[in-house]
């Protein structure tokens, strides 16, 4: 006789609502949807990657520390590696930071529209969320945002340039909020590359800081997996008690500090992203009926005279796929392209033109 086993009255009550992370089944499709670099991977960091590539990367545990990893890193961003961790994506450090200092009976603060994965990550490790809605122009009310971080948050997120908007916070009121609350603030600085304002030259200033980067986005490796948090030593002591020991494979380390030591490659291919970015916002704008909102990212948001769901369908029947956000509040009708390249965003331009 089998057992009776109700796998769904088996899951935590708290995550029974939760579903899947859409799995994206559109082979043929150009790529703008998920803020990636479009251009191809410099040829020369992939040789010297090959090159290095040996029996033991796939024979032997990762190095648990990153070493070499976060000397780079420390040396790209003028830290010591004592202030660094890398993780599998910076998702998984965002799930690293509730799992040490969320869970029950702490509240994070998240500012939205912003990434998605904060409230996510907050609600898997069971750290109570409280969203705070940004104005029309996506600016982060700081002096209310410290109101009420002051009435027991715990940890306060700050995403610049935030995704999905593309709106920077400018690093005064970064610095209000962490002179004014005694809550972690977590400053997620994923599009750094393509803004370079960073609050990290300020670090030895803030015990309450972590700020997460990405090598995702600018240096084209979403694909590797590879994110890092900059942190004072005594809250990176205390994440690493927490972190799974190999938590990034070996090829990925040996990807992104390659990357990271061909840095001014991917800095060729930054100024592009920047340029185009520049002129399909000019040509979004020109576009009758469209509100497209100033980006300092590798994305634009724009919001459409068309219901933006029969947009996103439109589109990809067209073979293009994009984000639709009409269903995050605040953003009704909205979508998120991704900056491609030239001859990619004149497509997406074109068929949206017709679509509207
Ligand atoms: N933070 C922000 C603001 C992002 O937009 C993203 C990716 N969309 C991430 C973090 C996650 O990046 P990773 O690929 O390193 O997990």
């Amino acid at each position: 006789m089998s057992i009776q086993f109700d796998v769904r009255t088996r899951v935590r009550e708290d995550l029974r609502d939760l579903v899947p992370y859409d799995t994206h089944p559109y082979p043929n499709v150009i790529r703008m949807d998920l803020n990636e670099n479009p251009y191809p991977f410099p040829e020369a960091v992939c040789q010297e990657i090959i090159k290095k590539l040996n029996s033991d990367v796939f024979t032997r545990y990762p190095d648990p520390g990153a070493v070499e990893l976060r000397q780079a890193l420390a040396d790209y961003n003028g830290v010591a590696p004592d202030n660094l961790i890398a993780g599998n994506g910076s998702d998984e450090l965002i799930q690293l930071i509730y799992l040490t200092f969320g869970g029950n009976d702490r509240t994070v603060l998240i500012p939205v529209p912003t990434f998605s994965m904060f409230k996510i990550h907050a609600r898997i490790t069971g750290t109570g969320v409280e969203e705070m809605r940004t104005g029309e122009d996506f600016a982060v009310p700081v002096q209310k945002l410290v109101e009420r971080a002051r009435a027991g948050i715990d940890i306060v997120v700050l995403v610049s340039p935030n995704n999905p908007t593309g709106t920077v916070i400018p690093p005064e009121d970064i610095m209000y909020v962490l002179e004014n609350t005694s809550a972690l603030v977590i400053v997620d600085e994923a599009y750094f590359e393509f803004k370079r304002e960073t609050i990290v030259s300020h670090l030895n200033r803030y015990p309450n800081l972590i700020v997460l980067r990405t090598f995702s986005k600018a240096f084209g490796l979403a694909g590797m997996r590879v994110g890092y948090l900059i942190s004072n030593e005594s809250v990176i002591k205390e994440l690493n008690k927490i972190k799974q020991p190999f938590n990034v494979n070996s090829f990925s380390q040996l990807a992104a500090r390659t990357a990271l030591k061909y840095r001014q490659l991917f800095d060729e291919q930054i100024g592009m992203i920047i340029e185009e970015r520049e002129k399909l916002f000019m040509e979004l704008q020109g576009l009758s009926g469209v509100t497209a909102f100033p980006s300092q990212s590798n994305f634009i948001l724009f919001r459409t005279p068309v219901n933006s769901d029969k947009v996103y369908q439109e589109l990809l029947k067209g073979g293009i796929l994009i984000r639709n956000l009409g269903k995050v509040p605040g953003l009704e009708d909205c979508l998120r392209v991704t900056i491609g390249k030239k001859e990619e965003n004149a497509i997406f331009l074109e068929k949206l033109g017709v679509i509207l």
